[in-house]
């Protein structure tokens, strides 16, 4: 992509009304819009990224037999009565059609997707089942401050498993958990998993995953030594506390931001929608149901608050909306020349580049790719094809390297 043909240009300033890192920079740097409190609009750069962490949970949801299919935003109220979430539910837009219909948006879909796949579930034969989708989610938060971390509309995944027993939900339920860990990982975070037994009647046990920083609104507290770690919400320990799990590390207190939670649902909305199987000894039974959420839009936000300096993003490479920001400076021809076929080999083989092209000096150039927070600069100038050259540097180094203009392509890859 070259930037001149960009419809976003780096703006010279974040929006005033911008109090967390995350929705400063992202505005700042062309990958977000805020419409109002709570609801944005991801432009191209912002969507690459998005896409990619996308890509990271589909692959680690098929890995432990999801399958995805993807469900209406729009939903009946009769749905949420049955479950008496159109009363319980605070979260949950409400809206009237013109013919006084009453409909919910989807905040979670256990209300859809039981009856969905009630069809397809008859015997044991037919268990477990675990589906899952990428999509928009509305909830109607009271507050919403911190910036793509907490949207009134937001992108998350959510999955649902059904299962014969206990132990067979617990099986999947530790493969989840594995999964959401390796999402993580890949993402170049490292998650701290509280266990809790939720919050309202529906839930028995639960795990957030938690990734430490201040933009984060959950407090948690956590061993040193050991993986113990709850929610101060609902702990009874207390920080400096010795560890109730290994006996010997003392519980640290830190704020959080809530990348994922798996609940053990039970068979309360089995029940409630009459979802049944015959079990081997040919009796009647309701399945025992998971559900698995993991918040896309809001990790895009957890890892610019983790990875940024003052200058800019610092986009791990898994997820950066390219992986070169190609930069020429000057006008000179020759330079123009050898930029542009470095473009064009970079692209030949497959490497995503963003192309500074436009007509700016070099401290704009340099600064604006600090802001956008690709991981490789290259550049390209009359010093360095003097050398038959280009300059390398990573993001996240000070150092810088010439590289031959034979090489950088390979090297690249
Ligand atoms: P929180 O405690 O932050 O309000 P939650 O426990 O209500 O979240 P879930 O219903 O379990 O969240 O949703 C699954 C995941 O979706 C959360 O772990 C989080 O990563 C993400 N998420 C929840 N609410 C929002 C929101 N308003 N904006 C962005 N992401 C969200
Ligand atoms: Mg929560």
């Amino acid at each position: 992509m070259r930037l001149s043909e960009s419809f976003t240009k780096p703006l010279r300033q974040p929006p005033k009304d911008a109090d967390t890192v995350n929705h400063a920079l992202l505005s700042q740097a062309g990958f977000v819009h805020q419409l109002m409190a709570g609801v944005y609009s991801y432009l191209p750069f912002g969507l690459r990224v998005l896409r990619k962490i996308e890509t990271i949970v589909r692959e680690e949801m098929d890995s432990i037999g999801g399958q995805e299919l993807l469900m209406p935003v729009l939903h009946p109220k009769e749905n949420w009565q049955k479950t008496g979430g159109w009363d319980s539910v605070d979260v949950l837009f409400k809206l009237k059609s013109r013919t006084d219909r009453e409909y919910a948006l989807g905040q979670s879909e256990e209300e859809i997707v039981t009856p969905l796949v009630m069809p397809h579930i008859e015997s044991y034969k037919d268990l477990p089942a675990a589906v899952y989708q990428i999509h928009w989610k509305f909830r109607d938060e009271l507050r919403s401050k911190s910036g793509i971390l907490r949207g009134r509309e937001f992108f998350m995944k959510d999955m649902y498993s059904f299962h014969a027993d206990q132990e067979d939900f617990d099986r999947f339920y530790a493969e989840s958990k594995q999964a959401y860990l390796k999402v993580y990982e890949r993402l170049g975070l490292t998650a701290k998993v509280t266990e809790a037994s939720g919050g309202n009647f529906t839930e028995k046990i639960s795990y957030e995953f938690m990734i430490l920083t201040d933009a984060g609104e959950d407090d948690i507290l956590y061993c040193e030594q050991c993986d113990f770690c709850v929610n101060v919400e609902i702990a009874k320990e207390k920080q400096g506390n010795t560890c109730p799990r290994c006996k010997k590390g003392k519980l640290q207190q830190a704020r959080a931001s809530e990348v994922g939670n798996v609940f053990d649902l039970g068979q309360k909305y089995t029940k409630d929608f009459g979802l049944s199987f015959t079990d081997r000894q040919g009796k009647k039974e309701h399945p025992i149901m998971g559900c698995y959420g993991l918040g896309i839009s809001r990790l895009m936000g957890v890892v610019v608050e983790k990875s940024h300096d003052d200058h800019g993003i610092i986009w791990p490479e898994a997820i950066a909306p390219f992986a070169v920001h190609l930069v020429a400076l000057g006008d000179d021809k020759d330079v123009r020349k050898a930029a542009d076929k470095l473009y064009a080999d970079l692209d030949k083989a497959g490497t995503e580049v963003l192309y500074d092209d436009r007509d700016e000096s070099a401290g704009v150039k340099f600064n604006d790719a600090d802001l956008i927070g690709i991981p490789n600069r290259v550049t390209v100038s009359q010093k360095t094809i003097d050398q038959q050259s280009a300059e390398l540097k990573r993001r996240d180094s000070k150092e810088t390297e010439l590289v031959g203009l034979k090489d950088i392509v390979k090297k690249l890859a």
